[in-house]
């Protein structure tokens, strides 16, 4: 097994920590998808208002990448397509029957992998709805299913950001389905290259993955971003070639084992629920796309509170009303933090977490930080700290990328290193003027996309 040490990143410690305890939630009334949140894609909706579907039924086609399906993860009814300004599909809603009815799809028994054709096994995968699963670097997007097989394609079990679930949670009684999908995967891509940290390493004995050919597991450790397929396709690469390989997160692999093993899309995700605010702290298995407030306990907290689905750092601020999308594993609650402190700027700030060492909180190494989302400031004029580098984990050079950008010169963001950001948002946490560094670099790399394949 390869292992890697990296040593840049940076680890937050902030209090609300999930147990690991795992509860299993009743099914929520209603599910839903979410287009807007699905990186590059454009909608063709195959519903409306009042549509009976079943789970595995077409809800929408992507015409930026034609044939790529998104089927339902509900039986029911749809009772709402939702619209946000310029009538951008936002949600579109299924109130689930008591009795859900399945698609149904041709299951593949694991002894025949080896010899579907790759073709067929795409098509599979594309008619059952698992292929957004899969993802391209550098820009994340979802590939086309008639493109070229990639050098490698990677599996990251582990995730350093705060509250992500634990592999030794949702693998639990799943070794079968992990080496059913890694199966699927060695058909897909040159390579398989299957990322767990080190403390998680244990779980891949005995599932067969080390001596599976073309299959090659990754021990890592160091801080946050390490566990991110884009930094260890980063720290491994050998040529320019290997640049589009591909990822899929380890949940998402067992779904798509299970679509092609059992024949029916799988509804359930192992999520995490967690943060200062949150009334719940633990993981939870329950359905995709089910309502926020279903996963953070009823009624939750009042409205100070901001809803962070996907990752702390990565991830994206939800409405409370909001649904969990299609790709997101976690959920935290944090204080928004809207009092004003009194005197604030002469406070020693020992309950501030902070990258830099003008705190006091500097000497506070063990407890966790409570953290809120206050800035405590506008952006202000970069003054050259180098802190957005010193924790870059692709060593780019954040700040004079994001110059180069503001300034029209993409030629020269590309030469920074534009591409290799693997989108941790670690430059814009530890900035002191409060600088978008990860929003305006993944603005560019994503307008380069939409460039490139117009
Ligand atoms: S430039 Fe990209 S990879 Fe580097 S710290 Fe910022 S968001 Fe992370
Ligand atoms: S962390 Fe912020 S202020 Fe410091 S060099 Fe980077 S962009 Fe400039």
């Amino acid at each position: 097994m390869i292992s890697i040490h990296l040593k840049k990143g940076y680890d937050l410690n902030l209090a609300g920590k999930p147990s690991r305890e795992l509860k299993t939630l009743p099914s929520p009334d209603q599910v839903a998808l979410l287009p807007d949140q699905l990186p590059f894609v454009k909608p063709r909706l195959k519903v409306k208002t009042g549509d009976r579907v079943q789970v595995g039924s077409v809800l929408f086609e992507d015409k930026a990448n034609p044939g790529v399906k998104f089927v339902s993860p509900g039986g029911g009814t749809v009772v709402e397509i939702r619209y946000g300004p310029r009538r951008v599909i936002e949600a579109v809603v299924i109130r689930l029957d008591e009795d859900e009815a399945f698609t149904e799809f041709p299951p593949i028994p694991e002894n025949r992998i080896p010899d579907v054709a790759r073709d067929r096994l795409v098509a599979a995968l594309v008619d059952g709805g698992v292929w957004p699963l899969i993802r391209e670097l550098p820009f994340r997007n979802i590939p086309r299913p008639d493109a070229n097989m990639p050098s490698a394609v990677f599996v990251s079990l582990s995730s350093e950001e705060p509250f992500q679930p634990a592999p030794g949670v949702y693998l639990r009684d799943r070794a079968d389905l992990l080496r059913y999908g890694a199966g699927v995967l060695r058909r897909l891509a040159k390579r398989v290259i299957v990322s767990i940290a080190d403390r998680d390493a244990d779980l891949l004995a005995g599932t067969g993955l080390e001596d599976a050919p073309d299959c090659f597991p990754v021990r890592y450790r160091g801080h946050y971003p390490a566990g991110d397929p884009g930094v260890l396709l980063y720290r491994t690469k050998r040529t320019a070639k290997e640049n589009r390989s591909w990822f899929i997160h380890g949940q998402d692999l067992l779904l798509l084992a299970g679509l092609l093993r059992d024949g029916v899309f799988p509804t359930e995700r192992t999520v995490v629920v967690g943060g200062a605010a949150s009334p719940v702290h633990g993981h939870i298995r329950t359905r995709i796309g089910a309502p926020l407030v279903h996963l953070s306990g009823g009624a939750g907290p009042n409205g100070d509170t901001r809803y962070i689905q996907g990752g702390l750092l990565s991830g994206y601020a939800a409405p409370r009303e909001g649904h969990l999308g299609l790709y997101e594993t976690a959920l935290t609650l944090i204080p928004e933090g809207k009092e004003r402190e009194l005197f604030g700027f002469i406070r020693p700030g020992y309950h501030k977490p902070s990258y830099s060492r003008a705190f006091l909180s500097v000497f506070r190494t063990a407890a966790p930080f409570a953290g809120n989302c206050n800035t405590h400031g506008e952006e202000r004029a970069c003054i050259n700290c180098g802190y957005c580098a010193r924790v870059c984990p692709v060593d780019i050079l954040p700040r004079y990328t994001m110059k180069a950008l503001r300034a029209d010169e993409i030629e020269e963001a590309l030469t920074l290193g534009l591409l290799d950001c693997v989108e941790c948002g670690l430059c814009t946490y530890v900035c002191p003027s409060k600088v978008e560094l990860l929003q305006t670099l993944k603005h560019a790399k994503a307008r380069y996309h939409r460039e490139m394949n117009r």
